[in-house]
């Protein structure tokens, strides 16, 4: 073995296969004199011809994995290619000028550039300067010689080795062929972890230096169990690998089992596991592991894979799909919560210090009110056709809440002044800032639910940005600080009689599970992959002795502590 790296365990499995970096290559040229200008003209149209076919099949891989309209961005980059006042101009420039095809391609499409993003009352136009950039980087890695990679070019086996993957990068990525992946960047509740865990894909993420270690066509072994990759396994180190591999699937095959299980601790206390999902593809999944319900429909993903934003109705199908097919179990759907690492090619949201403290989730939506009441108006007429709730991301203050719930409520009447009808629908809250936990006994009074966020509300709490593998020292979800503001909005939520529910990833935590069951937390949203182990764990525990443990923590100093004292009284808890 060459050598291993370490990084944080994003998804669970094992996975053996070659590298396949998809690291932007050097681009690099110099400009040149050159005499035969019919050869560098040949040179360009090859080098256009290389970079349509390429993206033929980058859009026909778009639309299968993310829908016709993503698919149409790839439509507009073989049309700037064929766009012949274009070509015209920079074959001009090589025979005028005697320069090579990468100076006359670059000078070119500057001009182009530059003019699109000078129409600054048009966005639409403004946005083409992207394009042009995009296919200005794909004709010059023809006439380089380099390969651009490509989630869409997987035709193989291969371990994804990227700096990092953003969550639309991670939506490409096809299960048949990416087999696991490593990144330099990016914590446990990333987007793109979140992701791989849904698509059930090993990664590791965080590891520091993989793009720097690892070579194109290197074997990896990905071990998303314990967060490390090999690189070069000698065949001794591949076997052990292979049969940890098999360990792991046959537990699986055990937690299978469960599948039309109740989900009841061993004391008969039911509790509800439900799922998290990003796009109504992830719904197969969900029934495969016998959730309960959808406990947090991220309904961002409809607009970000969308080449606009997405209509009413393209809503409404994608919500009625959802609720349909979970067969009246309750169906969270969060309104939009773009901002952060969730980025909208369509709507260019300002450049900011602190994206993630910046402007996004609810703070867009009552911004945006047309957006926001056009996702409300397809959730009302959604709720006909099953258990539909809404909830609203990134609440700070109950201003925020009462005027988002205002806006629902307009648009409620306006449907019914209409003569439409609409369903019962729950209205909640995100609990993710602090501030709304540490007042988490006001917001309980006016909400129906509330479902608390600890990817967000950790990061808050700890002043750590979740993406930042430099600082996920401080995701520290059994800290003490983190439990106690937990339990505070459980206890409040049930003062009033409301049901509590976790949608971060601390739900599906082993070792928080015993914790939240001690605290008498309602409902367990998770990754669907995470909620067969956790109904076998719930089987095997007593809530009794659960809550006990729970007051031994929160007196606890810090998170290690905590964290032993749960594996220690593991035992004793069954
Ligand atoms: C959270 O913050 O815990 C959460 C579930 O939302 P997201 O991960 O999408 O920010
Ligand atoms: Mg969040």
């Amino acid at each position: 073995m060459k050598k291993v790296l370490k990084g944080i365990a994003a998804s669970d499995g094992i996975a053996i296969a070659k590298a396949y970096r998809l690291v932007d290559p050097d681009l690099s040229f110099s400009k040149q004199t050159i005499t035969d200008v019919d050869g560098e003209v040949q040179k360009m149209q090859d080098a256009m011809d290389a970079s349509k076919a390429e993206l033929e099949i980058i859009k026909s891989k778009a639309k299968e994995t993310l829908g016709e309209e993503e698919a149409e961005v790839f439509e507009a980059h073989i049309t700037i290619l064929s766009d012949p006042e274009m070509i015209g101009a920079i074959n001009k420039e090589i025979s005028d000028q005697k320069v090579n095809g990468e100076q006359a391609l670059t000078d070119v499409t500057d001009q182009y550039i530059s003019m699109f993003e000078a129409m600054t009352d048009n966005a639409y136009m403004q946005e083409r300067a992207g394009d042009v950039r995009d296919v200005r980087k794909r004709v010059l890695s023809h006439l380089l010689g380099v390969e651009l990679p490509n989630p869409a070019l997987i035709n193989r086996p291969v371990i994804v080795v990227s700096h990092d993957l953003t969550p639309s990068d991670t939506a490409q990525l096809d299960r048949k062929y990416v087999k696991g992946f490593i990144t330099d960047i990016g914590g446990r509740t990333s987007h793109s972890a979140i992701m791989s865990r849904t698509l059930e894909i090993p990664a590791v993420v965080g590891s520091g230096d993989a793009t720097k270690t690892i070579n194109e066509d290197d074997v990896v072994i990905v071990n998303g169990l314990d967060g490390e990759a090999l690189v070069d396994p000698t065949d001794e180190e591949i076997a052990k690998y292979e049969k940890k591999e098999q360990d792991y699937l046959k537990q699986k095959d055990e937690w299978e089992k469960l599948k039309t299980a109740e989900t009841l601790s061993k004391d008969g206390v039911h509790h509800t596991i439900a799922a998290n999902i990003g796009t109504p593809q992830d719904i197969q999944a969900v029934l495969d592991n016998g959730a309960e319900g959808i406990g947090l429909f991220r309904s961002e993903f409809l607009y970000m894979n969308s080449a606009e934003l997405p209509t009413e109705d393209e809503q409404f199908e994608a919500y009625k799909s959802a609720v349909s097919k979970l067969d009246n179990k309750p169906v969270v759907v969060r309104t939009m919560d773009v901002g952060g690492d969730k980025k909208l090619p369509y709507l260019p949201l300002p450049a900011e210090m602190n994206p993630f403290m910046g402007y996004r989730a609810i703070r867009i939506s009552l911004d945006r009110d047309d957006i926001f009441r056009t996702q409300l108006r397809a959730l009302l007429r959604a709720s006909n056709f099953g258990n539909l709730w809404i909830m609203f991301p990134m609440i700070a203050t109950l201003d925020e809440f009462r005027a988002a719930k205002a806006i629902y409520n307009e648009e409620r009447q306006k449907l019914i002044d209409a003569g439409q009808k609409v369903g019962d629908i729950k209205l909640g809250i995100m609990i993710e800032i602090p501030a709304a936990a540490v007042l988490a006994d006001q917001f309980a009074k006016e909400v129906d639910f509330m479902s608390i966020g600890t990817n967000d509300l950790i990061g808050y709490s700890m002043a750590a940005d979740r993406t930042n593998e430099r600082v996920s020292y401080l995701y520290q979800p059994y800290n003490p600080a983190i439990l106690r503001l937990i339990k505070h909005v459980v206890d409040s939520a049930h003062k009033e009689g409301k049901v509590a529910a976790m949608c971060g990833e601390m739900a599906g935590d082993q070792i928080a599970v015993p914790l939240l069951l001690g605290m008498g937390l309602d409902e367990f949203s998770m990754s669907a992959t995470s909620i067969l182990k956790t109904r076998l764990l719930f089987k095997e525990l007593d809530s009794k002795k659960a809550a006990k443990l729970v007051e031994k923590a929160l007196q606890a100093q810090t998170n290690d502590e905590v964290k032993n004292m749960v594996e220690e009284a593991m035992d004793s808890l069954k």
